[in-house]
């Protein structure tokens, strides 16, 4: 076989570009898992295809990125396995019904580009809160935001989606079709990037002039820890009874400061009601502005325009919990909680540890996120969680604040998490988007519930579909994790990939593209 058949842009391991190219999210923190042998960056379907085939015919692996936002490290790779990138390759955008509320879209679309697009013909869908997050990802790992409890998971809302499996053929996984059900389970909620490459997604829209009451605002204060305290005994609150309406969704940001960034400690509280049923009620003198607003446009003001926090490596934990008020109450676990986030703020500058958190209730026998969970079309886990919390520490240096980063983390989890006498939840409940694990197998009881069932199913399936573990390119994988990724092989050379980089430059230097290929 001749490797000549990759149009696009080809960095290979030691070229000029290759640290600008390997560079994601996490890299600051998982640099050793941020290493692919090469990045390809796909053209269209056939590179796609081309880089499948040469994988299972050279035993190397493939990690997706698209918008390269995993925790983790999970769309990166080492070794000899190569990325393959997809941030400019499915950017298709189309309407599917006059009404608008049937969209297909290519997954290389950020999602402040989305909703400001689907905000013009006045419609909305749950997201996350992240402007650059990419679709590609996002709608495998659930896309989890200020539209829980109303509306539940972008992933709740997907239709069907056209992926590339590891035989080469690219298909559409339906929803409506009974045999497409086990696929689609496993393609949302399954480790993102291990069945295959999502190519376009088709969503089913909501509608404004479906809530003409909706009402909410986000309001940003200096941080304080009473403040935080009030805010988070609200948020609990809200879960004395089970009957809250599905109606409300509320959210607490906390933003810690940092001099070197300019940028002062802040509490950001989001509050959306759809109306009839909550009211919102002016606060001890602060005005609410309780006129309806489109929720597409109160959508637009759930996203943080960041790509990052602080410009620094992260320990970063996410947990849900299925707690209720009652016994948070008795914990006293808002105290706890602030305590530990104030003994990160108050000496940030001190010890170079930099706070961020984020709180939100997903529970009530209303809730969408439960009612929606419960129908089994994805596999995402622990939808009868009541709360939801993340508590990230970033650093500044290798020595004294990683160590304190690391210690702080650590200790919310030993005391938060994971035993009877845990403050949050007895149960240690992680999520695929916020991950902080690198070995998925180890864990597979924190990120899957219903264990080892569901773990078990979709690793079955897994199998099947990739026989070769094309799509496992790190352990933080669903299945079997191949010898070669599990030992983690140093880095070697790919004979035939060196040819096929060389001559992808020759094209790129000849400019007659795929034509001037060599068979
Ligand atoms: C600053 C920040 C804020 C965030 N906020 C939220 C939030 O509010 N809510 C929330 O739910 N999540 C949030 N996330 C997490 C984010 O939604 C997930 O990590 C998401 O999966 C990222 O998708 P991506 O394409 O941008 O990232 P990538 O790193 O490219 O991909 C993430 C995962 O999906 C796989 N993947 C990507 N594209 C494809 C594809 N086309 N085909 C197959 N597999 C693919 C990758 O292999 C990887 O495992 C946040 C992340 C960051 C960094």
């Amino acid at each position: 076989m001749n490797l000549a058949g990759i149009k696009g842009k080809v960095v290979a391991r030691g070229d000029e570009e290759y640290e600008e190219s390997a560079y994601q999210y996490a890299f600051s923190s998982h640099e050793e898992l941020v290493q692919p042998a090469a990045i390809i960056y796909a053209q269209d379907d056939d590179d796609v295809i081309y880089a499948i085939k040469m994988a299972r015919e050279n035993n190397f692996s493939l990690a997706v990125r698209t918008g390269g936002h995993q925790y983790s490290a999970a769309s990166s790779t080492f070794g000899n396995n190569i990325q393959l990138d997809l941030s400019r390759t499915y950017t298709d955008f189309n309407w599917e019904d006059a009404d608008h509320t049937v969209l297909t879209l290519g997954v290389s679309i950020p999602l402040g580009k989305f909703q400001s697009k689907i905000m013009k013909k006045g419609r909305f869908v749950p997201t996350g809160q992240c402007s650059y997050v990419n679709l590609g990802g996002h709608v495998q790992s659930g896309g989890y935001g200020q539209l829980i409890r109303s509306f539940g998971l972008l992933a709740d809302h997907v239709l069907k989606v056209r992926i590339i499996t590891a035989d080469g053929q690219a298909r559409w996984v339906d929803r409506s079709i009974p045999a497409d059900k086990p696929l689609l389970y496993a393609i949302l909620g399954g480790s993102p990037g291990n069945f295959g490459v999502l190519t376009d997604v088709t969503l089913k829209l909501l509608r404004d002039e479906d809530h003409d009451k909706s009402r909410g605002f986000r309001a940003m204060i200096p941080y304080s820890k009473d403040a935080l305290k009030n805010l988070l005994d609200v948020m609990v609150k809200q879960d004395l009874t089970d009957d809250t309406a599905a109606d409300y969704d509320f959210c607490v940001t906390v933003m810690g400061g940092r001099k070197a960034e300019n940028k002062p400690a802040a509490i950001v509280v989001f509050a959306q009601a759809l109306g009839g049923k909550s009211k919102m009620t002016p606060y001890d003198g602060v005005y609410v502005d309780d006129e309806p607003v489109k929720i597409s446009e109160l959508c637009s003001h759930w996203l943080f325009p960041i790509s990052r926090e602080f410009q620094l490596p992260y320990y970063k934990c996410t947990y849900m919990s299925n707690s209720r008020a009652s016994e948070l109450q008795s914990k006293d676990w808002t105290e706890w909680v602030t305590e530990r986030m104030d003994d990160l703020e108050s000496k940030s500058e001190e010890h170079q540890t930099f706070l961020s958190a984020q709180f939100q209730y997903a529970g009530g026998k209303h809730s969408t996120y439960r009612t929606e969970g419960a129908k089994n079309i994805t596999s995402l886990s622990w939808r009868d969680s009541t709360f939801g919390c993340s508590l990230d520490a970033f650093y500044n240096g290798e020595g004294l604040p990683k160590a304190r980063a690391k210690a702080w983390t650590e200790k919310n989890t030993a005391d938060g998490v994971g035993h009877a006498n845990a403050v949050f939840s007895a149960q240690d409940r992680r999520l695929l988007w916020g991950s902080f694990d690198t070995n998925l197998p180890d864990q597979r009881t924190k990120y899957y519930d219903q264990a080892p069932g569901k773990y078990d199913t979709l690793s079955k399936l897994k199998v099947d579909i990739d026989p070769h573990f094309v799509f496992t390119p790190n352990t933080f994988s669903v299945g079997p994790i191949p010898d070669r990724i599990r030992n983690k092989e140093p880095h070697g050379h790919i004979a035939i990939f060196d040819h096929a980089v060389k001559h992808a430059r020759d094209v790129l230097a000849c400019k007659k593209g795929p034509l001037c290929l060599e068979e």
